[in-house]
């Protein structure tokens, strides 16, 4: 009894990424593994425990036995809140002693040099670079900026699931070293200037405190005298499900408000003002003039409306197949705006659709799937049978899903990994859900993007950035910058929008 109750979560995330899944060989090979976390007192500096705290969020939210090796006195120290706070992740995980199993994998931050036979994956960073080696330690700085740190978890953890399941992925392999600057992106890049003293949000909302919020809110959380103001909005509390990936959320959080687990962590920035909206996105935008919006929610139709919204700027993040990324966008000028990146003739499928095809109702997107998600029309007993029917599950276990609405069952259901139970992990199921470490890297780069924004008072070159942490790191450029709709079907190429857009923001439509 060491894997977490949310299990059935992280096999449907694993299911997509690996080939040939099976849910009992997944549990089995989690099971036999024992993952290390060595540590020295170096690892003890500003950037190590943040590096080994954001590592552990991850690790223990898939991986059933864990055993730290402190070397030092004060690493042993830190070992003790470390444990604790796997065990608040994952109430049943085992925490190995180090005599009794010997890692399989061996995590390594600091200069530690721990007594294990098997492969050693050593992280670190120093502000804006995030390291990672195979063969060597790298160092973990004593600055006051964690981004690198933080992706260096993500990257780390990254490869530790590339090099356990490298059979089942498709060109995985494992990164030899890694050198990546959270400050630019650009391939070979030391580009690593201090983190200003000060960093002022101007009445900056974030939408969404998902997966990817929760990486955001764990870096936003650890920037040094924060300022300004900052909004934080979500309108609903975190299920088991949320566990396998919220980097913030540990069990006893299920059934609280997502903006107050954001808020727990962002008390520590003394000098900001925090606003909490405990709603939907949309009743917010009802009552506040949105500027500057920073978004890491789920669909594309929500991007799109946020866009509609006409913000001065925004700052986009997702994880889908294949990748993840942030992007940046005003509305006039030449660039891709919001919407540009998510019209339905782009490279992302439409919320209806994919409901529609997780549920096996693809022929009633039009007259059940996209009205009921509209209208949040609650299911019947008869639909419900229906789709069981068409998924060939047993319906029983779908039935408290009677009543509630047709995007919960997807959310409860499908994403939560109750259909894909019932199926033995024989049948894919269509539906996003990144493993953890995507999502917390995707909301680091979002909360890097935020803070440099802020500091450079205005948005880079490129529109887009984006990874892709199932393959080694890259050695290309990942930024990119992309132009507006081919097809001038944008609502930034329409002549109204564009004027609302520059009436509103008078002052600065000379920028
Ligand atoms: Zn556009």
């Amino acid at each position: 009894m060491a894997l977490a109750r949310y299990f059935g979560r992280a096999a449907t995330a694993a299911s997509q990424v690996l080939q040939g899944f099976q849910t009992k060989d997944f549990e089995q090979l989690l099971n036999g593994l024992v993952i290390g976390i060595a540590f020295d007192e170096t690892a003890c500096s500003s950037e190590g425990r943040a590096s080994l705290d954001l590592a552990v969020r991850l690790v223990a939210r898939l991986y059933p036995n864990i055993c730290f090796l402190p070397e030092g006195d004060e690493a042993k120290k830190l070992a003790r809140s470390l444990s604790a706070l796997a065990r608040s992740i994952n109430g049943q995980i085992d925490i190995v002693r180090p005599r009794v199993g010997a890692p399989s994998q061996c995590l390594v931050v600091g200069s530690a040099s721990p007594d294990v036979a098997c492969p050693q994956m050593f992280l670190g960073s120093d502000g804006w670079m995030a390291k990672f080696s195979t063969e060597q330690p790298v160092g973990s700085g004593n600055s006051s900026n964690m981004f690198g740190a933080g992706a260096a978890a993500c990257i780390a953890a990254s490869n530790l699931f590339r090099a356990i399941f490298n059979e089942q992925i498709g060109g995985a392999t494992v990164d030899r070293s890694v050198s990546f600057s959270l400050f630019d992106y650009a391939p070979g890049s030391d580009a690593n200037p201090p983190l200003e003293a000060n960093t002022i949000l101007d009445a900056v909302f974030l939408l969404g405190l998902g997966a990817i919020g929760n990486g955001a809110v764990w870096a936003l959380a650890r920037v040094p005298g924060l300022q300004g103001q900052l909004g934080i909005v979500d309108g609903e509390e975190i299920d088991q499900g949320n566990l396998q990936r919220y980097v913030l959320a540990l069990e006893k959080d299920v059934g609280r408000s997502k903006v107050k687990l954001a808020r727990r962590h962002l008390t520590s920035q003394a000098r900001f003002s925090l606003e909490e909206h405990p709603y939907k996105w949309q009743t917010l935008a009802g009552s506040h003039s949105l500027q500057h919006v920073v978004i890491a929610l789920d669909t594309a139709s929500d991007r799109i409306a946020v866009q509609a919204a006409l913000p001065r700027w925004t700052i986009n993040s997702w994880t889908q197949r294949g990748d993840l990324g942030v992007s940046h966008h005003r509305f006039d000028g030449e660039l891709a705006c919001l919407a540009c990146l998510y019209l339905p003739t782009g490279s992302v499928p439409d919320e209806d659709q994919v409901i529609a095809q997780a549920l096996g109702l693809e022929d009633r997107k039009m007259d059940i799937v996209r009205p009921m998600l509209h209208s949040g029309a609650p299911v019947n007993v008869e639909l419900m049978h229906e789709i069981a029917s068409r998924l060939t599950v047993p319906v029983g276990p779908l039935l408290p899903f009677v009543g509630q609405p047709l995007r919960s069952l997807y959310q409860g259901a499908i994403c939560g990994g109750v259909v894909f139970e019932l199926t033995g992990g024989n049948k894919p199921v269509r539906v996003e859900v990144p493993m953890a470490f995507q999502s917390a890297m995707a909301g680091i780069m979002l909360a890097a993007e935020v803070v440099k924004r802020a500091a450079r008072r205005d948005a880079p070159r490129w529109t887009t950035a984006k990874l892709n942490l199932l393959r080694k790191m890259p050695s290309d450029v990942i930024t990119e910058r992309r132009a507006k709709d081919r097809l001038e079907g944008c609502i930034c190429q329409d002549a109204d929008y564009l004027d609302a857009y520059r009436a509103r923001y008078k002052p600065v439509a000379s920028h």
